[in-house]
């Protein structure tokens, strides 16, 4: 089913609604999408599309954030860690909560002030569910307060955005490539150093 993108809202609404059709069908623990997994995506992409349905609130990740042990969103290292921006501050991404995630020392100087998602893009990488659901909604709300989000799509990209819209994702790896969140490594490979 080929979706009609126009707008900023529904670019950014497909991406979301994919990502929920991945996270719940990881949740469940399945191989494939069944039919429920495939209605979830249809009934947010429509509720947000709309403006009936709103991104959930950050809380369940919050909540994630205190359960999974502290490590690098990135590679899952947990050695060296530092506090990385998701959409660098430099580009006008806030220091607040939302925005902020750990990263080791070796991520953090890789990706340097690249946008998250072209920079894991690059690199043949696939962020975490987790991972991008913050941005996506980061996003949004950057899109929401920036009276973004009914324009059409292709005149936002002319613009000077600290993030990519046009690489979004709207096609995902198979479920058994995605992870939910990246569990910490569990031996700390640079504790020499
Ligand atoms: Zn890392």
């Amino acid at each position: 089913m080929a979706q009609e993108i126009i707008t900023v809202r529904e670019q950014i609404a497909w991406s979301y609604a994919n990502l929920a059709r991945a996270d719940k069908a990881l949740q469940d623990g399945e191989q494939k999408y069944g039919r429920m997994h495939h209605m979830i995506r249809a009934k947010l992409n429509k509720g947000l599309r709309e403006q009936t349905m709103s991104m959930a609130s950050l809380y369940q990740d919050e909540r994630l954030k205190m359960t999974v042990p502290q490590a690098c969103y990135y590679c899952g290292s947990i050695s060296q860690l530092t506090v990385d921006h998701l959409i660098p501050r430099i580009k006008g991404g806030a220091d607040e909560s939302d925005n902020l995630i750990w990263a080791c020392r070796s991520c953090n100087s890789s990706k340097r002030d690249r946008d998250m998602l072209k920079w894991m893009i690059d690199k043949n990488s696939f962020p975490s569910i987790l991972l991008l659901r913050r941005y996506l909604k980061i996003v949004m709300r950057f899109c929401e307060s920036n009276d973004l989000l009914d324009l059409k799509l292709e005149d936002a990209l002319k613009q000077d955005l600290p993030f990519d819209l046009s690489i979004l994702p709207h096609i995902f790896p198979p479920l058994a490539e995605l992870k939910l969140w990246v569990y910490p490594e569990d031996k700390n490979t640079e504790s020499n150093i």
